[in-house]
């Protein structure tokens, strides 16, 4: 195929990503986002993350890389996000003392505020604000626990769960 036609094929298959420059300071202005900037791409977090281990799409140092580069879409809409546990490692492990696991914080949140969340999220956070539990406890179950001599699950305060949630501006989202 001439190079021309080439090129002009490609152009049609690849949607360019489209980049947004002050994404990073979007995220760099958040509490520990700032460390952003200083990630010089080792791939430390990536190798020392438990979750990238049984993942073959989880990848830290990318999702960092996306967000230095302002591939804003890219990164909030990408389920990745969701899949960090919070486990610290990365942060403990990174030399460029990188808050990794914080700046996969921002990222959510920033995610949560553009109204991106997986609806598995949306349901346990209904299910808190319903009930003070991230999962519904069936009646059935409760039974069970009378019959083994148990006392009864403690009764949230779901008027201040639900205030909570409002302030975080959950209670938008359960509202959609
Ligand atoms: S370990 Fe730190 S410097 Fe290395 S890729 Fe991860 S965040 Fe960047
Ligand atoms: S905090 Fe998240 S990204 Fe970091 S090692 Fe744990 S699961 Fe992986």
């Amino acid at each position: 195929m001439p190079e021309e036609k080439a090129a002009e094929t490609q152009s049609k298959n690849v949607a360019p990503a489209r980049v947004d420059p002050s994404f990073k300071h979007e995220v760099m202005k958040e509490h520990d986002g700032e460390t952003l900037k200083t990630c010089f791409q080792c791939g430390t977090c990536t190798s020392s993350c438990p979750t990238a281990r049984f993942s073959s799409s989880y990848r830290p140092r990318i999702v960092l890389r996306m967000a230095q580069l302002g591939l804003k879409n890219k990164v909030l809409s990408s389920n990745a996000l969701w899949l960090c546990t919070a486990c610290f490692t990365c942060t403990d492990r990174c030399p460029q003392n990188v808050e990794v696991a914080s700046v996969l914080r921002v990222l959510r949140n920033l995610a949560v505020k553009n109204g991106i969340v997986p609806q598995i999220f949306l349901e346990l956070t209904s299910n808190i604000n319903d009930t003070g539990y991230a999962y519904r406890i069936p009646d059935l179950r409760q039974k069970k626990r009378v019959e083994a001599g148990l006392p009864p699950l403690p009764k949230a305060n779901c008027v201040d769960v639900s205030k909570l949630i409002e302030l975080t501006k959950g209670g938008k989202l359960l509202k959609k």
